[in-house]
Parts: structure tokens; sequence; C-alpha cells
């Protein structure tokens, strides 16, 4: 549905490059709407780093309540943001930005969105749990701080180039001291510990297209665990395949995204007693989803 725009519209939208399958204008706006809201949410395709400055700038100069960010701007966002959020600040990454009283505001929504997504959909907690993390980006990174703080147990991050997972591991491991971290490479070595998780998350790539297998040998899931994929789409990936077939509780990353988004949105609306409502959002995502946005 087009919004209702007028002087008074505040604006919000998605910074990145490429923004060809975004699903976040579809999802916001839907809430907006829902919510009573007189904000329009936009794609805003930067192609590269010169250009970001300048969008930056335009986005001072506009009514905009905040901003989304995603890759490849997430680290150098968080670079040009006036305060950033002690979460945002050990990921190493911002994916929303509120813009206060003429400060961009930092923050890191991934790895809270992931907890509340895991919590709502497959009723996890990770207190006291044995964690596996495929992958060693941004989104692992972001994931990796919130289930820490969440009070984990052990968080091994199982990387394909084990330099970076032990580089993400020494980053982090003086400010979260509660929690046993472990780096490892991500080949047969991980059998052990993956068997052993409470919940493995893919935090890499693998399954964005609908050829990809699983990031792992499927017979290294079991019933029991929660299987968490940071990658969705139309079709359930390899692994959240995998993971039913060997009965263990499986989610793909919508859940993620749209708690994340919604989260973006109770942040720049600031008031705890309407909080974005997921249940459109998702919906609303579902829809663009299924006409192949
Ligand atoms: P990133 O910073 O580029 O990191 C990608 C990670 O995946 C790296 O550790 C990389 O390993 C690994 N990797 C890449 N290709 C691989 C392959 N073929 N086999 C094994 N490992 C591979 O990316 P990111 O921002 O963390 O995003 C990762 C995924 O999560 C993307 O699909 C993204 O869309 C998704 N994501 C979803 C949400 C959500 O809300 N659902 C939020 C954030 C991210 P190396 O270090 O060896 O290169």
């Amino acid at each position: 549905m087009t919004p209702h725009l007028d002087g008074s519209t505040q604006l919000a939208g998605l910074i990145g490059w490429p923004l060809t399958h975004t699903l976040s204008p579809a999802m916001h706006n839907a809430a907006y709407e829902a919510m009573g809201l007189n904000w329009v949410y936009m794609p805003l395709a930067v192609r590269d780093g010169a250009t970001l400055t300048r969008a930056i700038a335009g986005i001072r100069a506009f009514p905009f309540v905040g901003f989304n960010v995603t890759m490849p701007y997430k680290r150098l966002v968080l670079n040009m943001c006036d305060e950033v959020a002690t979460q945002a600040q050990l990921a190493g990454s911002v994916n929303t930005v509120h813009l206060r009283d003429g400060k961009m505001i930092g923050y890191n929504t991934d790895g809270r969105g992931l907890l509340e997504a895991l919590t709502s959909d497959a009723g996890f907690d990770p207190a006291g749990r044995e964690i596996v993390i495929l992958g060693a980006g941004g989104g692992a990174a972001a994931a990796l701080v919130a289930l820490a703080l969440g009070h984990a147990k052990r968080i091994a991050v199982l990387n394909r180039s084990e330099d970076r997972a032990n580089a993400l591991i020494e980053r982090v491991r003086e400010r979260l001291r509660g929690v046993e971290l472990i780096a490892l490479p991500l080949d047969p070595r991980a059998e052990d510990r993956v068997r052993a998780a409470d919940l493995v998350l893919n935090a890499t790539p693998v399954g964005m297209s609908v050829e990809d297998p699983s990031p792992i040998p499927v017979t290294w899931l079991r019933s029991g665990q929660v299987v968490a994929d940071m990658v969705y789409g139309a079709q359930p990936t390899s692994l959240v395949r995998a993971a039913r077939d060997a009965g263990a509780v499986a989610l793909d990353g919508l859940g993620m995204l749209v708690c994340q988004g919604a989260m973006s949105i109770d942040i720049w609306h600031g008031e705890a007693d309407m909080r974005a409502p997921r249940d459109v959002m998702r919906a609303a995502a579902l829809a663009a989803l299924g006409e192949g946005v």
C-alpha cells in the first residue's frame, strides 16, 4: 500500500549495496501504518564509500528518524556515528542509527533480534548453554556478543579461515569474561563440538542460493538441538531441512530479520508501551518473499 505522504512525514531507510532483494521496506512500512506513524521507509542504495559520506550528509539534512545499515557498510557507519552503544562497539558494527538532537547514535539490533527470535520461535534461552556459531563475520560477531551477554556457558566459533575466528574471539574476550570462547576451523575436527551443542547457528551466507549444500555435514545434527540459520528465502535452506529431518528444532533467518527491524523501530520511536508489531512485519516480509522480492 502507498503510504500517505505530507509535509510532516518523517523518513527512515536502509543503506547498503546491492539492495535488490531487501524485505525491509515492506516490513517497516507495514509496521508504520499499523502503528499510525507518519513515517516512510525507503531503500537507499549507496554504491561506494565516497557516496556513503555524501548520503550521510543528506540524511542529516532531512527529517530522518533513523536508518538501518546492511552489507557492506556496517563497520564504516559505526565509525561515522557520534555515539555507539556498547553492544554495537563489541560487535564491531552498526545496523541501526537513531538521529536524535542532531546526533547519530549507533546500535546493533542483529544479535538482540536473534535472541528475541530464538526465545519466541524456539523457546531457547542461551543461559548456561553450549553454542556453535558457523562463520566469523559481522553477523557472527553480533550473535556472539548477544549470546555471551545472555550468559551462554561456552561458544565455539567455527570458521573456514580459522585466523578470522581467532581474531574475533581475541577482540572480545577481555570484555566477555563470563563465557568460554573457542575458535575452530570449519572442518571434520569440529564434529564433536557441533554434536554437543544446544544451539547451532549458521552465520555464513551458505544457503542463500537454493543449490547450496548445508554448511556442515548433516550427520553432525541431532534431535534435541536448536538449529538456527541466519539465511532465509522462499524455500528452506539445506541446513534447515536437514535439521528438521534429524529431529532438531529449526529456524530460518526471517524471525531474526523481523525482530532486528522491529527493535530499530522501538529505538526510533522510544515509547516502551508501543512496540513495533512483529506479527504485522512478519506477514509483510512473507508476502514480499512470496512476490519474489
Ligand atoms: P560476512 O561478514 O561477509 O561473513 C561471512 C562469513 O561466512 C565469514 O566468516 C566467511 O568465512 C563465511 N563464509 C562465506 N562463504 C563461505 C563458504 N562458502 N563456506 C564457509 N564459510 C563461508 O557476512 P555477514 O554479514 O556475517 O552475513 C552472513 C550471513 O548472515 C549472510 O547470508 C547475511 O545475509 C545473513 N544475515 C542475516 C541476518 C538476519 O537478520 N537474518 C542478519 C545479519 C546477517 P571466511 O572468514 O573464511 O571468509
